[in-house]
């Protein structure tokens, strides 16, 4: 039973950009809602704040209730274009109305070569790419390893402490954290190794990035051996990690060796791509160019589509028949990523992460002033994290961190958490949220680190 007592709601940028709070969050609507979930819905499916949201757009989600709340998550870097945005609204009506699927594989359509055409425009460097549409950023993980083992002929994945590449079995064996990713659904998939990270703010001693990316390739070449390695996959900076941005000259080293060795360069680009690091990807920022770049997140404005993108004879080095999914690169999803890149160009939404950037980073600096358990604050763009310490100011403080997002939520600003400690927020608003709207959103920040000390 769907409820049908409240009139049809349009979401996208017209939607009054403010914080609105007409009940308590959550509402009463809400919480009639969530009692059906906890009915309906597997409890292994969390819910970070539990509001039901009925329309979206802009900066702002309105719920059941008709709060509206200040998007800070962006459906975890999903809606950088905004929920329901004009050119992806228009080219998906357009292509429901033309036809919803035929399966590439069994007959293929334009739309999924024009944004293969448009990926490899896009990814960094100028070499020739090709790619493979799928659904999900962990499908796409899964097919840039097929790709690097198929061309290489060699078995071992090479991955860095705090990954998060997913939640499939080869994916889940790559992402570092147990709990919530792993624990209890072992066993894994086999060869695949990990090396150590990057994480200024957490080194014992200051060590330089060209330095810490010997140390990883120290383990790589002693523990695995360099002529079983197929691919390095690692993420430019780190996503459910904690925002961890390696120190300069990490990437290139790396880069460099695996080169230099034969090694399948995997930039899983899957949370910073598109526009959300001030740059269409975060390799873009060091001329780090990767053999492989994964995409998915905010590909699309929010419809499921991924890919793999790569040089075109590693791309190649996969059988006819080998690469692809029932669904992989649906017409809809297409049309959405279409409507999404065309949204960041003419809005220009890589500059406006920027600006974002410089503002949030500004309000978090204010709070860090007064606040000592802001022990961090980093990333790049419209990617920015705090990390949040206890007095020594080091020891990992998930508490206050979580006390500080639960602050949050009550005030109507949707913040989300990350980090192997769980003490890292993350800010992660659309691309095309206001300056107003933000600046709203961190005084009510500023004012939970205040309710939480
Ligand atoms: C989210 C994410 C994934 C997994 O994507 P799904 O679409 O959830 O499968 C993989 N890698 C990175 C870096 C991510 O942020």
């Amino acid at each position: 039973m769907t409820d049908t007592s409240l009139p049809t709601t349009v979401g996208g940028p017209d939607l009054p950009q403010e914080r609105r709070l007409l009940t308590a969050v959550p509402g009463p609507r809400s919480q009639e809602k969530l009692a059906r979930r906890a009915r309906h819905v597997a409890k292994g499916v969390g819910t970070t704040l539990p509001v039901f949201v009925e329309a979206a757009g802009g900066g702002v989600l309105v719920d059941a209730d008709g709060n509206s709340l200040i998007d800070l998550a962006s459906g975890i870097a999903v809606a950088s274009v905004g929920n329901s945005a004009p050119h992806v609204v228009d080219r998906v009506t357009e292509q429901v109305r033309a036809f919803t699927h035929t399966c590439f594989m069994v007959t293929p359509y334009d739309v999924y070569v024009d944004v293969c055409e448009r990926l490899a425009e896009l990814t960094p460097g100028d070499h020739e790419k090709k790619s493979a549409l799928l659904n999900s950023g962990a499908e796409a993980v899964e097919n840039a390893v097929k790709v690097a083992r198929a061309f290489t002929g060699r078995d071992a994945v090479a991955v860095v402490d705090h990954a998060y590449h997913g939640r499939t079995n080869l994916t889940m064996a790559m992402t570092a954290k147990s709990m919530p990713y792993k624990a209890g659904f072992g066993p894994f998939a086999g060869e695949v190794y990990r090396a150590p990270m990057s994480y200024p703010f957490r080194e014992p001693v200051e060590i330089s990035g060209s330095a810490a990316a010997d140390r990883a390739i120290d383990v790589l070449e002693k523990q695995v051996g360099v002529g079983n390695l197929a691919c390095l996959v690692i993420e430019p900076i780190l996503g459910e990690g904690g925002f961890v941005v390696p120190a300069d000259g990490f990437l290139p080293r790396l880069r460099e060796w695996t080169a230099a060795n034969g090694v399948v360069f995997v930039a899983d680009e899957i949370q910073t791509g598109f526009c959300r690091t001030g740059d269409w990807f975060a390799c873009d920022h060091e001329g780090v160019v990767p053999d492989l770049v994964t995409t998915a997140k905010g590909i699309a404005g929010g419809l499921p589509l991924s890919g793999v993108t790569g040089r075109a004879e590693m791309m190649d080095a996969v059988h006819v028949g080998g690469l692809g999914g029932t669904y992989g690169g649906n017409p809809v999803a297409c049309a959405a990523a279409l409507g999404s890149m065309q949204t960041m160009q003419e809005l220009d939404l890589a500059g406006r992460a920027r600006q974002i950037g410089s503002l949030v980073i500004d309000r978090l600096s204010s709070i860090a002033d007064k606040h000592e358990c802001l022990g961090e604050i980093r990333g790049r763009g419209a990617m920015i994290a705090a990390e949040i310490v206890g007095a020594d100011g080091h020891l990992p403080d998930a508490v206050r961190t979580s006390a500080i997002s639960t602050y949050c939520h009550s005030q109507g600003v949707l913040t989300l958490t990350a980090g192997t400690y769980s003490n890292v927020l993350r800010f992660l608003p659309p691309l095309v949220t206001s300056d107003a709207l933000l600046t709203e959103a961190f005084d009510v920040v500023a004012a939970a680190f205040d309710a939480t000390a």
